[in-house]
């Protein structure tokens, strides 16, 4: 199963690809969209499943005893659901603590391998803290080079130190760099640690590189959307906190930023001072447009900024026409809201697809 603030659905369905690949029979369900119970009342017998678990399932879970889990990493998110300290699991003392708390459910009782983000040591943390069975392994996944006991990156390939019996002094090829679709740093990531779960289920190296490569992710995701004029327009509408649209942004070199919506009680001000220098202008809308706006005149004063005021969906029109006239030819026109999009639209996939629909019509 795979838990973190970001890139659940992403790395669920890169495992669900590389265990089919692998001959095994798999569905891939939980908050990803089909639910567990249909999967267990299936006349098909499963091998194996990939789940996805939100904070909130997690919340209710007491006895989850996995063969496998990852968290993928945690940054603050959905902190208004954790307003209530009633609400909160034993010895969190705020929002954020209690959020982490149920991330955490998701290692206790894990039997084979709890796979962490060597990056954010907050995942790590958690591992050491979980009460697992016995003989259960900490497996780190990394974008350097693997230490012993990791998957990580050797130049442009994907690699494993941790699943074969020679791991003090070697490493297996797993997959190609080439082989993650639509390439971004954050995708690499969400591919080891699908490798990793697959790995620990006795997935070969052969089946992590077909599953990657048979794979097409799903909408809304750094999806691109159109090239007009020497400028990519990007749809990444499912960046719903600040740490996806920090990902993302991170994944192109300029970039003309679309943000806004509902901010679930998040702030911007770390994601405006680490992306600043890639920014050649941001337009904001929705209802929590200043809470982006403020951030930027206090981090980025430099940067031109635009605060839509109307909320109809002439708004997104008007977002992507200012956009456009403010990308050179080379800049990337990103939809990162960073925000959840429900005081706006029906969802975030109504959100791309007005952001689309207001390219194709700048393209005619
Ligand atoms: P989730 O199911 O956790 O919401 P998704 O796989 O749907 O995650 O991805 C949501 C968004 O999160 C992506 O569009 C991208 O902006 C961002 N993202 C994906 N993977 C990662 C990651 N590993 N780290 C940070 N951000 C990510």
């Amino acid at each position: 199963a795979v838990t973190g603030t970001n890139g659940k659905t992403t790395t669920v369905g890169m495992l669900e690809s590389m265990l089919t690949a692998a001959g095994l029979r798999t569905s891939a369900v939980g908050n990803v969209g089909r639910p567990i119970v249909e999967a267990v009342l299936d006349d098909v017998a499963y091998d194996v499943l990939a789940v996805e678990l939100s904070s909130f399932q997690l919340h209710w879970t007491n006895s989850l005893s996995l063969h496998s889990a990852a968290v993928l990493n945690i940054a603050p998110d959905h902190l208004e659901w954790y307003a209530d300290p009633d609400g909160w699991p034993p010895g969190a003392t705020d929002p954020m603590a209690a959020y982490v708390a149920d991330k955490a459910r998701i290692y206790e009782r894990a039997q084979h391998s709890c796979v962490y983000n060597v990056a954010d040591g907050a995942t790590m943390r958690l591992v050491e803290e979980a009460d697992v069975v016995e003989g259960a392994r900490a497996i780190g996944f990394t974008l350097g080079i693997p230490g012993p006991s990791m998957l990580g990156v050797v130049d442009d390939v994907l690699v494993d130190r941790a699943f074969i019996t020679q791991r003090r002094d070697s490493a297996v090829e797993i997959a190609k760099l080439a082989d993650v679709v639509p390439y971004a740093p954050h995708n690499v990531e969400n591919a080891l640690a699908a490798a990793a779960l697959a790995r620990s289920f006795g997935v070969p190296p052969t089946a992590v590189a077909e599953g990657l490569q048979r794979l097409r992710l799903g909408d809304h995701r750094i999806q691109t959307i159109a090239e007009v004029g020497g400028v990519r327009y990007v749809d990444d509408s499912k960046a719903t906190n600040p740490h996806a649209a920090a990902a993302s942004l991170s994944a192109f070199e300029h970039v003309v930023w679309v943000a806004g919506g509902q901010a679930k009680g998040t702030t911007f001000d770390d994601l405006v001072t680490a992306v600043a220098a890639r920014l050649r202008a941001v337009v904001v809308f929705g209802v929590d447009r200043y809470v982006i706006a403020d951030a930027l005149a206090r981090h980025a004063p430099e940067v031109v900024v635009n605060v839509i005021e109307s909320s109809d969906h002439g708004a997104m029109k008007q977002a992507v026409e200012w956009a456009a006239s403010r990308a050179v030819p080379g800049d990337v026109v990103l939809l990162a809201p960073g925000c959840a999009s429900k005081d706006m639209f029906s969802d975030y996939a109504a959100r791309g697809d007005a952001f689309a629909a207001a390219v194709s019509a700048l393209a005619s």
